[in-house]
């Protein structure tokens, strides 16, 4: 037995990368707060003000609606596997990393898949479902609201339209759109959706908030199988978040303290607010990066907030100037994914870390890296981004 290990103290770290980002104070607060058993009134308590919040951050009224046990990816499973059935035609966007997920998850659970591919780094024209669609029935078309490996925001309202006339359900991949971006389900028709708690919500990684409109919801109903996967079968999870409480599997209570109160977080600053503050500081960094000469990856019109894709410059030392982030600055930014490894860097400003403080971190600490590899900025990024802030 090694007698030698100490108490775990992880080093303090700014989180500017794809995710996770900085948890907030109250909500590693709230993560600290006694266990309740996972039947206890107060516990049940808490799961129904989770459930009404989440609802106004979605913005709808899905009675559907409720954190699954995981990471994202689990959220996307789970939508995956209980709306599709052995040979349903299913047509999914693929323009980055977590289409292409989609498109694996989709297969994995016996759909027949038809992909929609454009070039990372762009979004995807509507026309093109039709397209790729060529006139058949799809029981779902999906998409990435918030393409995080490329930085590309996808307009998601334009494809209602599209999945009518498919007549496909609208399922959407709203990881790290929830709480940075506007997303409206309801106004927007969306039938399924996924997040997760460690992007715009400024939580830990573990949970996974979805939700299903009533369509979705018959469609669940009315399977003629089994969903494939008991540990996510919505059928049986909804009875322990509804009113029979059935024990499905323990729920992970301290994580939905926490997202109870990155939620509360969310509502106290108002939505819209919260989504404008991650626009401002999302153009004051790109002002900034412009002074250093560094390009943003994706046209103005395309570009998510709450994550910067940027172009490293030729002869710039990728994992050198990361590393330098890391050791100088203890600040972490992500690498590029794919055909973006090595030629991009994505810097995150989400939830609690999207501040001018880490805008003028980020800034400072790459125009460090930069002269250490013997570039020296042109203009003054700090100056850029204050001319924003105005
Ligand atoms: C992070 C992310 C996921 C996956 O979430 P995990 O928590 O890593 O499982 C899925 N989709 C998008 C757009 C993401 O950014």
């Amino acid at each position: 037995m090694p007698t030698d290990i100490q108490p775990l103290v992880p080093p303090a770290r700014t989180l500017c990368g794809p995710g996770p980002s900085d948890v907030a104070p109250s909500v590693l607060s709230a993560l600290a707060r006694p266990t309740l058993g996972h039947l206890d009134p107060e516990f049940l308590r808490v799961m129904d003000e989770v459930r009404t919040m989440l609802r106004a951050v979605f913005r709808t009224e899905n009675e559907l609606t409720m954190p699954m046990s995981g990471t994202g990816s689990a959220g996307m499973e789970t939508c995956l596997v209980n709306l599709i059935e052995p040979g349903d035609a299913v047509l999914v966007g693929v323009h980055g990393v977590f289409g292409t997920r989609m498109a694996e998850v989709a297969r994995r659970a016996g759909a027949n898949v038809t992909v929609v591919e454009q070039e990372w780094g762009r979004a995807i024209d509507p026309e093109r479902f039709r397209t790729a669609a060529a006139g058949g029935k799809f029981k779902l078309l999906c998409c990435v609201h918030a393409e995080t490996s490329t930085g590309v925001l996808q307009d998601v309202a334009a494809l209602r339209s599209v999945a009518d006339e498919l007549g496909a359900l609208l399922l959407v991949d709203a990881v790290t759109s929830l709480g940075g971006h506007d997303l409206q389900l309801d106004a927007w028709g969306v039938d399924a959706v996924y997040s997760g708690t460690q992007k715009c919500l400024s939580c830990p990684p573990g949970l996974s908030p979805i939700s299903f409109s009533s369509r979705a919801s018959e469609a669940l109903a009315a399977r003629k199988t089994p969903v494939q996967s008991w540990y996510l079968d919505l059928s049986l999870i909804a009875s322990y978040w509804g009113e029979e409480r059935a024990y499905h599997h323990t729920a992970p209570i301290n994580m939905i303290y926490g997202l109870h109160e990155a939620l509360r977080l969310v509502l106290e600053e108002g939505l819209e607010e919260r989504i404008e503050r991650h626009a401002l500081h999302a153009r004051a960094l790109v002002a900034g990066l412009g002074a250093m000469g560094l390009e943003p990856r994706v046209a103005a019109s395309e570009r998510l907030a709450p994550l910067t894709a940027v172009a490293v410059p030729d002869g710039v030392d990728d994992a050198r100037v990361r590393g330098h982030l890391l050791r100088q600055f203890d600040l972490e930014i992500g690498g590029g994914l794919g055909p973006m490894k090595g030629n991009t860097w994505r810097i995150g400003l989400m939830g609690a870390g999207s501040t001018r403080r880490n805008v003028s971190l980020v800034l400072t600490a790459l125009a460090s890296a930069l002269a250490e590899q013997g570039r020296t900025a042109a203009g003054d990024p700090l100056a850029a981004a204050a001319e924003v802030y105005g």
